[in-house]
């Protein structure tokens, strides 16, 4: 691909140069060119000329990959929305504006921070450690009251995704697992052999399940984001040791996990988000072949995404990833255990796995519709060379030789043994009566939103798995989100466009006919008496990921987000 842009380039700078007035006809013009050049210049010249150069061809590979990947009007667009960014926040800067906006942000940060921390009325803070320890009765105690202090009722059923199973013999089994492997870390194999038995185990069962081939591989790690880190950091490794690529870029959907972009800062990686089909909800594939350039190290497909529970057209982007030769990571992180059971359960299904060519990574949460305790996940590759891209060696620390398979050092086994006992105990058959199940009463929500509720809700692209994403042309639904609220439902809010989505669990199945009642109830007190509606959510009102209700982000969203973290580690006076 480059060797076609270093043709134009040499083609331009040749071109600039003959402009000048320089003698002679075809190629002894060029000769003639080479040697006025050669003979203006003393020797630092050349360096100069050289570096100047250097960041010609710099900069103009930068702009011919921002043309090809967003076309021209993209591009313009591209720096149009900078110079706007730059400009909104200069004006936000105005000290009466600030001042306004500084007060809108306080009124909402102030009710987030009153909506999820308890007053010291009701509670009492600790703010430092007690003098004398606490006896286990006091401690238990603690624990049970602080257990009771859940806002939105899981057990129920009422919460979209979030907790999966919660079944009480499960939740015992791995409660028990913990507690006989409570010291376990899987950094000392030597002195905890069974737990290392245990990971390995578990990586070989869920290959077994994306019908990897011989010769794949895996690492356990603490969770889907994680996941996704080491995915990025192996292909970003393997594309400089294979291809000498300084400057990373990747090709995923705009519907893709944010763990992805997550990656792209951590790790120095320029991420770029392909648009979705209106129709499919499906990444369009010509974008995504567009936004390819010899910096690409990775390609991106969701098996299904979180926002719309949308399967991307893997096999298209399995060609286009061997056709340019390089690595495709499918998240199936909130596939997990329903993905690969929809094909035997007899259901709609779609290729996503290690069959389709191309495909060279697969994450999957074992902590999803895999059951497992929270804290687990797990990364698989196509061969071995892209596992050891993830891992971290270090031969020199004074402490010894220090070799890491994933980001933490220190992992708790215990979170392994939870995990094995709760695949063990479920079993091929019971996550596919659980797929059947789960899928069953999504697909029902799904067939009910389309025929019952009518014409004021529209489901997002046609979701085949466990996630039901929805939106409305004629209501507001972040209102409809509130009002579900305040029957108890805690829903998702998505942007970009404004809709919602229930993750269906094994908790939601028994209530999903409650569910849909309720649904239906919530649009027809919105539409009111006319049957008309009163108006869709404006873009700019969002709800924060994992917070009911929305607000109005327009220009403030970051200042919210970080709020909303900051108020993770309140502790009010008491
Ligand atoms: C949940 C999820 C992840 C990972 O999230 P974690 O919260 O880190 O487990 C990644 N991709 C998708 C599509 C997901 O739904």
């Amino acid at each position: 691909m480059r060797i076609i842009q270093l043709g134009v380039f040499i083609s331009l700078l040749i071109a600039i140069g003959l402009n000048t007035t320089v003698e002679g006809a075809g190629p002894s013009r060029l000769y003639n060119l080479a040697i006025e050049y050669y003979d203006s210049r003393v020797h630092w010249q050349f360096i100069r000329d050289f570096v100047f150069v250097k960041f010609l061809w710099y900069q103009f590979t930068r702009s011919w990959d921002l043309i090809m990947g967003y076309g021209v009007i993209g591009a313009v667009k591209f720096l149009y929305d900078r110079v706007v960014h730059l400009a909104v926040t200069q004006f936000m800067a105005l000290p009466s504006i600030k001042t306004k906006v500084d007060n809108e942000v306080l009124a909402i940060t102030t009710k987030l921070e009153s909506d999820m921390i308890p007053s010291s009325d009701e509670l009492t803070y600790y703010h430092e450690l007690p003098r004398q320890g606490w006896t286990s009765e006091a401690v238990l105690e603690q624990l049970h009251s602080l257990e009771t202090l859940k806002h939105s009722n899981w057990e129920k059923g009422r919460v979209s995704g979030a907790v999966y199973h919660g079944g009480e013999d499960l939740l015992e089994l791995q409660a028990k697992a913990y507690n006989l492997f409570g010291v376990a870390n899987q950094l000392h194999p030597d002195v905890f052999p069974g737990v290392r038995k245990m990971e390995s185990e578990i990586v070989s069962m869920v290959l077994k399940l994306y019908n990897a081939p011989t010769g794949a591989c895996g690492t356990s790690t603490s969770g889907g984001t994680e996941s996704l880190l080491l995915a990025c950091l192996s292909a970003k490794k393997h594309a400089f040791e294979t291809r000498g690529v300084t400057d990373p870029e990747i090709v995923a959907p705009i519907t893709v996990h944010a763990g992805f972009d997550k990656a792209a800062y951590y790790f120095g990686i320029k991420l770029h988000h392909a648009p979705i089909d209106p129709i499919t909800y499906q990444v369009d594939i010509l974008h995504v072949k567009r936004l390819i350039n010899a910096n690409t190290v990775l390609l991106v497909g969701s098996a299904p995404n979180f926002p719309h529970g949308i399967i991307d057209d893997i096999p298209a982007l399995g060609a286009l990833a061997q056709r340019h030769n390089i690595p495709l990571h499918v998240d199936a992180c909130l596939g997990s255990f329903i993905m690969p059971f929809l094909e035997p359960a007899g259901l709609t299904s779609a290729l996503f796995d290690f069959r389709v060519p191309g495909v060279t990574s697969v994450s999957c949460d074992t902590h999803k519709y895999g059951f497992a305790p929270k804290g687990s996940s797990v990364i698989m590759y196509r061969n071995q060379l892209l596992r050891a891209s993830q891992y971290f060696v270090c031969t020199k620390w004074s402490g010894g030789i220090y070799g890491s398979p994933t980001l933490a050092g220190s992992r708790p086994g215990a979170l392994m043994a939870g995990c094995w006992a709760t695949m063990m105990t479920i079993g091929y058959e019971g996550y596919l009566a659980s797929c059947l199940e789960i899928v069953g009463a999504a697909q029902r929500l799904k067939a009910a939103i389309r025929d019952e509720i009518g014409p004021h809700l529209q489901v997002l692209g046609d979701p085949i798995g466990a996630v039901i994403a929805f939106k409305s042309d004629t209501v507001n639904i972040y209102d409809l989100a509130d009002s579900m609220k305040k029957l108890g439902w805690h829903l998702s809010a998505l942007q970009k466009p404004a809709a919602i989505h229930v993750a269906v669990t094994k908790l939601t199945v028994p209530v999903i006919d409650d569910l849909i009642r309720d649904l239906k109830d919530s649009v027809n007190g919105l539409v009111g008496q006319d049957g008309r509606g009163s108006a869709p959510a404006k873009e700019g009102t969002a709800a924060l990921y994992g917070v009911a209700g929305s607000v109005k982000t327009a220009g403030v969203a970051d200042r919210l987000a970080v709020a909303f973290l900051d108020n993770l580690y309140k502790l009010p006076k008491n």
